[in-house]
């Protein structure tokens, strides 16, 4: 059986710790899409880890680790994030690559760089790790598929068209160092030794374990509003972040995904410019920021400080729907144990109209929040196993946005830690 685990809103909503909590009971994990370009944030017995590339798995000696073909794999990134688990004495993780995952290449980042560049004030707030320049070369079918690299001919004859396309850009619009045919093919080449110890054909590995009835955990990156369907666009990632998209980016059946948990975070935060309707600024978001996550809300990729908002209940609802929500883990429910009184963005305000459901970018730019308040609860509840024992206040929040996001939350994340979780 396939369970999903993915993201409700702009991404950062706790997918790693619920990840490293569900793996507990799963044969295999697979990252399905994305790159080394977001981060999932994870506290274990090990310590605290920031993961970009391997799957949240990877902590446990019973978990395969997949790198599914839908993701961007920068191989560099990947053997330096082992390394950097295993010198703090996490056990080697078992890891599968698939031969048609796609390669990020040195001059995809160096693309990405030079578009930010370039567009300056205008730019999409990317990480500048290459992975706009990378699915747009997997889509114009100029891009590196693990299978190839190990065959000259094949990499050879590439390398040139690659070189071909790239170098009017590089000469005309960015007015940058040429590539060279050779140096692309040293690269590729470099990467052979590397990678050919954990190349797998995974749709077949995948197939074969389900018929054997294991369980198989799909993570996600980002969330609902960073897809680039139905998403924010443009302000979105390369990658279908739904986990509808699972099925393809990690070769399972679509029916197979029998569960879909949304990570859903009892605040709203965001890294990157686009819309944000229940947006909050000054000491307040100050304040949020802070005390938000493990630690303030800091990108676990860039550092950089996130935006910060009150929760949005519309966009909330319909990144659940887009998910195809079967349960809602909702966590950091614990930062919010300093407000005398919590706003929860209800319904947007567009052009006089209220409304419940997200619309496209060009309507949500002219979405004003419409809040309701509600009581806070004033203490810590780090620590509490049961629902119950939940201050009322606090069960009162987590009841009234149940109800406006209309599916079930079967799980309240009240810490960092593996163990900090409530089952309802
Ligand atoms: P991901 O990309 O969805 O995995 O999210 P990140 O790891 O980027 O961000 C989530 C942050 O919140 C991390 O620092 C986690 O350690 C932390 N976190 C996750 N769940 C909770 C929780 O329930 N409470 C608190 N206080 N922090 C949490």
């Amino acid at each position: 059986m396939v369970k999903a685990v993915v993201g409700a809103n702009w991404g950062d909503e706790g997918k790693g710790k619920i990840t490293d909590m569900l793996a507990k009971e799963a044969d295999i994990v697979i990252r399905f899409q994305g790159g080394a370009n977001a981060g999932h944030t994870i506290v274990n017995n090990y310590g605290k880890f920031a993961l970009h590339t391997l799957p949240s798995g990877v902590f446990y000696n019973h978990t395969t680790s997949v790198i599914g073909n839908g993701v961007a794999l920068d191989v560099p990134k990947l053997f330096a994030e082992i390394k950097s688990i295993t010198d703090r004495n996490v056990p080697m993780p078992k890891i599968l690559v698939s031969d048609r995952a796609q390669i990020v290449m040195s001059y995809h980042i160096l693309f990405d760089q030079y578009e930010e560049e370039r567009l300056a004030g205008k730019s999409f707030g990317s990480t500048k790790s290459g992975i706009a320049p990378f699915y747009s070369d997997k889509y114009a079918k100029i891009g590196f598929q693990v299978s190839e690299i190990f065959d000259d001919d094949v990499i050879k004859e590439k390398a040139e068209r690659v070189c071909a396309q790239k170098n009017v850009l590089l000469e005309h619009l960015y007015h940058k160092p040429l590539l060279k045919p050779e140096d692309i093919v040293k690269e590729l080449q470099g990467y052979r030794e590397m990678l050919a110890p954990y190349v797998c054909d995974v749709s077949t590995y995948l197939w074969n374990a389900l018929q054997e009835g294991k369980n198989i955990l799909l993570e996600g990156q980002l969330g609902t509003l960073k897809d680039p369907d139905h998403g924010i666009y443009p302000m979105v990632t390369s990658s279908s972040t739904l986990a509808a998209y699972g099925a393809i980016g990690a070769g399972i059946p679509p029916y197979a995904i029998e569960k879909v948990v949304t990570v859903c975070k009892a605040y709203s935060s965001a890294v990157g410019a686009g819309e944000f309707v229940s947006e909050i600024f000054g000491e307040e978001a100050d304040e949020l920021r802070r005390r938000g996550g493990d630690g303030g809300e800091f990108g676990a990729t860039t550092g950089r400080p996130r935006r910060m908002g009150w929760f949005d209940a519309v966009a909330s609802k319909y990144g659940c729907r887009m998910q195809g929500t079967t349960d809602v883990a909702f966590t950091v429910l614990d930062v919010l144990g300093y407000l005398d009184e919590i706003p929860v963005c209800v319904a947007y305000d567009i052009d006089g109209k209220v409304t419940t459901d997200f619309p496209t970018t060009t309507m949500l730019k002219k979405a004003k929040p419409v809040y309701e308040t509600l009581p806070g609860w004033k203490c810590d509840i780090r620590g509490i196993k049961k629902y119950e024992d939940l201050p009322e206040n606090c069960r009162k929040y987590i009841e009234f946005i149940e109800k406006q996001i209309g599916f079930p939350i079967t799980m309240i994340s009240n810490g960092p830690g593996r163990d900090d979780i409530i089952y309802r």
